[in-house]
């Protein structure tokens, strides 16, 4: 998978590309042939960091499984790069948004990392537990719904 060549290509419009032609400075603490990893200019906590397919790509239901290996095969090595920046990163939320609704505004694939301090730190994430109003067979209808695309 390493040996993946990637064609680029580029969305005029895009600023993550425009990251990637060099048009626009980041603060890059790792690329290859794959992927770049850059500061989030936002630092939602310190050391808050993108990866990013070299090449548009404008979310996760538009990889191949080829790219995904390539890219989501890099995470882990980044991930410890920035844990080991700071002794005082207790843990990480790795997250990755697609379409508006779950909160994507740059509409070229990205995953965060964003390290972890303390419980009152600058992020929060929250699932609601809505188990109480589910029975098997709402679960069941669910997961033939999901299983049907699944199966060619
Ligand atoms: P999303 O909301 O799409 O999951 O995340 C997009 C992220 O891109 C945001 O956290 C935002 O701070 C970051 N971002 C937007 N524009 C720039 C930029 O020009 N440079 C960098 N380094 N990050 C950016
Ligand atoms: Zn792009």
């Amino acid at each position: 998978m390493d040996k993946m060549t990637l064609e680029p290509h580029y969305d005029d419009d895009c600023i993550f590309c425009k990251i990637l032609k060099g048009d626009i400075p980041s603060y890059t603490v790792y690329e290859d042939n794959i992927v770049k990893a850059f500061l989030d200019i936002s630092q939602g906590t310190p050391g808050h960091t993108l990866v990013i397919p070299k090449t548009h790509v404008k979310d996760i239901f538009a990889y191949d499984a080829d790219l995904a290996a390539a890219v989501f095969s890099r995470i882990p090595k980044i991930a410890r790069a920035v844990q080991a920046s700071d002794p005082a990163i207790t843990g990480m939320n790795i997250l990755n948004n697609n379409g508006k609704v779950a909160y994507q505004s740059v509409f070229h694939s990205h995953i965060h990392l964003v390290p972890r301090y303390t419980d009152h730190d600058d992020f929060k994430m929250i699932f609601k537990d809505n188990s109480d109003n589910y029975s098997p067979a709402d679960y069941a209808a669910i997961q033939d719904k999901i299983k049907v695309s699944l199966e060619d």
